[in-house]
């Protein structure tokens, strides 16, 4: 590989032990990150430190718990020094519309994937005003969050209250060099699709229709998405903060 684009910066990565987030922190390690991997699976966590390689400690929190998402981020500054970059990647995903979405389902897809990434950037944001180093926070949000796609409320909500999230740290820490941008992507296949697939009444079906529902007619590769998270993690776009990227084979643009 030719250039490391992240030589010498620590990154946080939730959701870090399987698909996109798994993916990012390969990406990142290999460009000269040290990586912390935050997820609630320990299994999968020691998984993914294996195949990563070197330079990559992994913190098995729940990231809708204050407490363990705060003593995370003081291991992490233990183990690394700092933290330059965080992406809040881990989320979950449930079907329903308003009326078929019981209040306990509502409340949890919120709590990963809203109050997690709260969490994780209010304990990593103090961590870089403290050391007044700037860094850039990194939102996984979803093409969900930008169309109401029909049937899956809550995390529609999650997602579009992420983009919020994100514009408003932008603006608030703009004077600090904290960048915060948001990436959107469309379907990708990993574990988390991978399972909506296995549980449908029609396995091979639902892989047709959700392969085919945009103009690209497939779905999305982890590695384009861990791309576009380093090009908001490294250095070469200083000017770009409270950006809302989509990378959704054209999903969004119809
Ligand atoms: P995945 O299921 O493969 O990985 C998600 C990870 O998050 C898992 O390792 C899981 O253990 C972790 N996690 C879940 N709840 C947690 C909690 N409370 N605390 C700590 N860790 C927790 O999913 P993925 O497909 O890689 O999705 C990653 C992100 O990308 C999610 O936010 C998802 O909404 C978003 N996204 C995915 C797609 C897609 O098609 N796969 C599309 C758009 C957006």
């Amino acid at each position: 590989m030719g250039e490391l684009r992240l030589n010498g910066k620590v990154a946080a990565i939730t959701g870090g032990a399987s698909g996109i987030g798994k993916e990012v922190a390969l990406l990142f390690q290999r460009h000269g990150a040290c990586v912390a991997l935050l997820d609630r699976d320990l299994e999968k966590l020691n998984q993914a430190k294996e195949e990563i390689g070197g330079g990559v400690e992994v913190f098995c929190v729940d990231i809708t718990d204050e407490a363990d998402v705060q003593a995370a981020f003081s291991k992490i500054k233990t183990a690394f020094g700092k933290v330059d970059i965080l992406v809040n990647c881990a989320g979950i995903f449930a079907p329903g519309t308003v009326t078929e979405t019981d209040f306990v389902q509502w409340k949890r897809i919120l709590a990963v994937n809203l109050d997690g990434a709260f969490l994780c950037s209010k304990y990593a944001a103090a961590a870089m005003l403290g050391a007044k180093s700037g860094g850039a926070i990194i939102n996984i949000a979803s093409e969900a969050g930008l169309a109401a796609i029909a049937g899956q409320t809550a995390y529609n909500v999650s997602k579009a209250a992420m983009i919020s999230l994100s514009q408003c740290m932008a603006v608030d820490y703009a004077l600090d060099s904290i960048r915060v941008n948001c990436v959107c992507p469309g379907r990708v296949l990993t574990p988390l699709v991978q399972h909506i697939i296995d549980t449908a009444e029609n396995p091979a079906e639902t892989l047709r229709e959700l392969s085919s529902d945009r103009p690209v007619m497939r779905m999305g590769n982890p590695r384009d998405i861990a791309y576009a998270c380093l090009h908001f993690a490294d250095d070469s776009m200083p000017y770009a903060t409270g950006a809302v990227l989509s990378v959704d084979g054209g999903y969004t643009a119809r």
